[in-house]
């Protein structure tokens, strides 16, 4: 049996490992096909293309994008939820795209500066750190304050981290501003590419509850242009799994599994522990028009 797993990062966004090395371990998890999904940039995919062919895998290009769904909340007013949509084979050189993804890393960049103001009241962080330990060119989000803090002896791992000064709901987050997932959606389609939502209704703290998206809203997602849910991660509940399967039935939907891999000390996450059925990536491939899978 083919094992396919559709969701990974390399050291281009927050992994901890090159595309190379992703590759590599991908080798010895006894990957066969194995998707490159760096936040908000494709500048991996080559690296990656190359060493899968070197190794005989098979790679499927995308990227993780940032968006943010605007819903109301119960009491009428406006509110932003951050939605991770995974694009697969979506043309890099699509204009409209590319210059929303740029954008992207750009406030991804502003925040993180802003972020780490905040930190260095209390903590010895500095802007200067955290840009030297990045690599060059990479998307910058949290888990790369988190790796200057463990630098700094603070904390052991990144989960620490974000167990602590990084907590979303804690006094040193700001969030990034970025493009609107229903937006998104339609860009990701005329690129040639395939929406697919990561880790719906995700966080690992876990179920249907406050903080998640209004089920109505994966209506309009749908009406958007929404190709599928990769339902079986980590971070998806039993329970909202089994509401994604039906609504993926109902509408005839993909539906993916996927690792979500950061590095072996990035996340627990560990290759191939999702997978994906041949089936379901044979309907990505033929939906996806923007570019090449290397099967
Ligand atoms: P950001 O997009 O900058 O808000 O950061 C979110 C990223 O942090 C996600 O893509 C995750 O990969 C990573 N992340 C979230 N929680 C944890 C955690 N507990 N441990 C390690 N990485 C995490
Ligand atoms: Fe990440
Ligand atoms: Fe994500
Ligand atoms: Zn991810």
């Amino acid at each position: 049996m083919t094992r396919i797993d559709l969701h990974s990062h390399s050291t281009r966004s927050d992994g901890r490992e090159t595309p190379r090395e992703v590759f590599e371990q991908a080798a010895l998890a006894k990957v066969d096909i194995l998707a490159l999904t760096d936040h908000d940039t494709t500048s991996g995919w080559a690296e990656a293309a190359e060493t899968a062919s070197r190794l005989g895998l098979g790679f499927v290009p995308g990227i993780e994008v940032t968006t943010r769904a605007e819903t109301a909340s119960k009491d009428g007013k406006p509110r932003g939820i951050s939605v991770h949509m995974l694009a697969y084979l979506p043309d890099p050189n699509y204009e409209p795209l590319a210059r929303e993804l740029a954008a992207t890393v750009l406030s991804r960049e502003t925040r993180a500066q802003r972020i780490v103001e905040l930190l260095s009241v209390d903590y010895d962080i500095t802007w200067e750190l955290v840009t030297n330990m990045l690599e060059e060119g990479a998307t910058i989000g949290r888990p790369a304050l988190a790796d200057a803090l463990i630098h700094l002896g603070h904390f052991e791992n990144r989960a620490q981290a974000f167990d602590g000064p990084l907590d979303k709901h804690g006094p040193y987050y700001v969030a990034t501003k970025t493009t609107d997932t229903l937006e998104a959606i339609q860009m990701i389609r005329a690129a040639g590419g395939v929406p697919i939502i990561a880790h719906p209704l995700g966080g690992v703290k876990g179920s249907l509850n406050r903080g998640d998206l209004p089920q109505a809203y994966f209506e309009t997602m749908i009406e958007a242009g929404l190709a599928g849910f990769e339902v079986y991660h980590r971070e998806v509940s039993e329970q909202a799994r089994e509401w994604l399967l039906e609504l993926a039935e109902q509408h005839d939907l993909i539906v993916t599994g996927s690792s979500d891999y950061h590095g072996i000390d990035g996340k627990p996450n560990r290759l191939g522990e999702n997978s994906t059925e041949r089936e379901m990536l044979d309907r990505i491939l033929a939906q996806g028009s923007g570019t090449k899978a290397q099967i």
